[in-house]
């Protein structure tokens, strides 16, 4: 996606040697207008498949699906909570998450009310590094016997090894923008 490209290039920054930072438009200040062109180009991506529900994982996640799922006949967006709260059900589908920017391993739930067998869910989520929050939705996504159709992101590091992890899962992987490379601080788009 050529605009998400430009917008990368624009307003993002580098953080180390690995770590994209985007907070002006997706991960902290959320540009609005943007995300409906990427919740439409998320619906383009995957026109052809039946989708009952969309899943994704808090935090950044849900504005992502929330719009995007005005693109697909307003299906309900879960997500998954790495918070343990009194509020949540007690029955619930949980799995860990090793945590890519944050180092260490959490526990991520949804409701066993939100996820039922056989409804086709479409996994989105901000970023794609190693894969581990997307296997962990998937792990979920079997608990409770849906459908993965497939995952939406809109930035794949292509320099590390989610994308293999998800596809040698038999897993359909669409990125919206392909960072093939982060070189002396400046971003290189595949
Ligand atoms: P993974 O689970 O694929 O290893 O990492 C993906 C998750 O880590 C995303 O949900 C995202 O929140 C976070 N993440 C990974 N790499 C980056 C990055 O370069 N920038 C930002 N902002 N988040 C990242």
């Amino acid at each position: 996606m050529k605009s998400l490209q430009e917008k990368i290039l624009k307003e993002g920054s580098v953080s180390g040697s690995d770590i994209l930072k985007v907070d002006s438009f997706l991960n902290h200040q959320i540009d609005i207008r943007f995300l409906n062109e990427i919740g439409k180009e998320f619906k383009e991506r995957f026109k052809e498949d039946k989708v009952d529900k969309i899943l994704t994982i808090e935090a950044s996640g849900i504005g992502i699906a929330s719009i995007a799922s005005q693109y697909f006949e307003n299906v309900p967006v879960v997500f998954a909570k790495k918070v343990e709260s009194k509020n949540l059900d007690k029955e619930v589908y949980e799995t860990k998450v090793y945590s890519f920017t944050k180092g260490k391993e959490y526990t991520v739930r949804v409701s066993k009310k939100y996820l039922n067998k056989g409804e086709n869910i479409l996994v989105v989520d901000d970023f794609l590094a190693n894969g581990r929050a997307v296997l962990g939705l998937n792990n979920i996504i079997n608990q409770s016997g849906a459908n993965l159709v497939g995952v939406g992101i809109v930035i794949e590091k292509g320099f590390q090894e989610g994308r293999k992890v998800l596809e040698d899962e038999g897993i359909r992987v669409e990125s919206l923008a392909i960072v093939e490379s982060i070189q002396d601080g400046k971003v290189v788009f595949k």
